[in-house]
């Protein structure tokens, strides 16, 4: 069910076996699998998925190219829906873990919000990551072409650009490095630093052994139109013609509300084991922002393996429930009684 800010006070009483945050393509795959095993689900989404800015899905078994992720965002949630599954959009702001349960607290809408704390048992991470974009005084600039043919994924969009001329903005020397990697689709690259750092003496020569051109002036703005970026205008006023692009300045992690939880990281991704289990025992992580390939396929086979094996542990500890019931929101098994799992202070 969808829940509403108004219709939220049974919701926030009940245990879920699991909290999902995020409702991109991991989160809604964890949800499906896990509604079909019976068990009651609540996921959080603050929108703005990854898979919402993907113009066109490339790659995907099944689906025509040019999907667009927000289509496979609103089958995905349709399909969750109608497995009962409870879907509430808000921001997830920090999970507490109580020992057997989580509490997670909610900011519900954003003028005027309100705070919910929610209670599961387990928690699946599947709030996704950012791409960083070249910070320009008219951010629209940059909005009306990333996500087009402004890229951000080399292994999503690097067919697109074989043999183009094209344009890799980078924040650091180790961001530049993909260049090398998108020489393997086009020969005729630009690197840009967008004035941000120096480069040196090493780099210089290996892009002059591979032909690569390199622009240091700060980038003003990106040119085109239609979403279809044709070039960049620098800090001299000169032009630099294009036919595409890669961002590649590293990202932003959502995993802000697990602070309190003392959790295994590497350079700011979740470590899993191959069921996609974290370092802490009812804690999972899938799609971006766990280790691994940054891919929608990836990241539905990674809830259905997360939402498996959650389905395998409460199976092996507690027996076979026999009853559909216990999915049902109003379920006795799964209501809160412990007066001292009240309301984390909002
Ligand atoms: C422009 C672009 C093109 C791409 N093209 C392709 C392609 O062709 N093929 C391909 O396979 N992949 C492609 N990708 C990659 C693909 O989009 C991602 O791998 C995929 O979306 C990851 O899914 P996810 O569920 O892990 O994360 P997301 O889709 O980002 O979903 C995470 C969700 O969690 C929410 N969230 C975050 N924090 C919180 C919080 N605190 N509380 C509540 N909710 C929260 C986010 O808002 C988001 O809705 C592309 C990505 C981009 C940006």
């Amino acid at each position: 069910m969808q829940l509403r800010k108004q219709t939220l006070k049974s919701q926030s009483k009940q245990i879920y076996d699991v909290l999902v945050v995020g409702g991109g393509a991991a989160g809604l795959s964890a949800g499906i699998y896990l509604q079909r095993y019976l068990l009651s689900t609540l996921i959080i989404d603050k929108g703005k998925a990854r898979s919402f800015w993907m113009q066109e899905l490339h790659n995907y078994l099944g689906l025509p190219p040019d999907t667009p992720g927000r289509d496979v965002l609103k089958q995905g949630k349709e399909h969750y829906l109608s497995l009962e599954g409870d879907y509430l959009n808000g921001y997830v702001e920090e999970v507490i873990d109580e020992g057997e349960t989580f509490a997670v607290r909610v900011r519900i809408g954003r003028n005027n919000p309100t705070y919910e704390v929610f209670r599961s048992r387990y928690l699946i991470a599947a709030s996704g990551i950012i791409d960083h974009l070249p910070k320009l005084n008219n951010m629209q600039n940059v909005f009306d072409y990333a996500g087009y043919n402004l890229h951000v994924c080399l292994i999503c969009d690097g067919y697109e650009m074989r043999d183009k001329r094209a344009g890799v903005f980078g924040s650091s020397e180790s961001s530049l490095e993909v260049a090398f990697s998108l020489g393997w689709f086009t020969p005729h690259i630009t690197l840009f630093t967008n004035g941000a750092f120096e480069v040196t003496d090493e780099l210089r020569e290996r892009l002059h052994t591979n032909n690569y051109q390199l622009v240091e002036q700060p980038i003003t703005r990106f040119l085109g139109k239609n979403h279809q970026m044709t070039g960049v205008e620098i800090a001299d006023g000169s032009v630099v013609e294009l036919d595409t692009g890669l961002i590649s300045m590293g990202s932003k992690y959502h995993a802000d509300y697990l602070k309190n939880i003392d959790l295994e990281y590497q350079s700011g991704n979740l470590v899993t084991d191959k069921m996609n289990r974290t370092s802490h025992p009812r804690i999972f992580a899938v799609g971006d922002l766990k280790v691994g390939m940054n891919q929608v396929v990836i990241a539905a086979a990674d809830g259905a393996l997360a939402a498996t094996q959650i389905w395998r542990d409460i199976r092996r500890s507690e027996g076979n429930r026999h009853s559909s019931k216990a999915t049902n929101s109003n379920s006795l098994h799964n209501q809160v009684d412990n007066p001292n799992l009240t309301k984390a202070s909002a």
